[in-house]
């Protein structure tokens, strides 16, 4: 189910509050700090923590332990919380007058990017 597929459009862009909506996290929200456009993967604040075990490489000055981060998420897995109603929500599309689009809420209709 977690097979990479092809590339596909990540409507969630850094900094985006989501909502995790499948798996272990589902339910914890957390601000987007990277995305993986090439993957349609993103990196989550808070969510999805994974131990890594390192290895001590002291030629690269690396000590060994464990360590804890964010692993990435499928974007499919995640919704956008919209900034206006607060509502976890599909991502739909507007084009403005001046032919820039713009992000809009599913639920209230509201401009997400600002
Ligand atoms: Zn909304």
């Amino acid at each position: 189910m977690a097979a990479p597929g092809p590339a596909i459009k990540i409507a969630i862009k850094k900094n985006d509050n989501v909502v995790v909506v499948t798996g272990r996290d589902r339910g914890k929200k957390g601000r987007v700090l990277r995305v993986i456009p090439d993957k349609g993967r993103l990196i989550v604040e808070g969510v999805n923590f994974i131990k890594r075990h390192t290895r001590p490489n002291p030629q690269k000055g690396v000590k060994g332990g464990i360590i804890e981060r964010e692993a990435s998420l499928h974007a499919s897995n995640v919704q956008l919380v919209c900034p206006q109603c607060g509502a976890q929500t599909r991502v739909g599309r507007k084009r403005l007058d001046d032919g820039s689009s713009v992000r809009t809420c599913a639920k209230c209709k509201g401009v997400v990017d600002k």
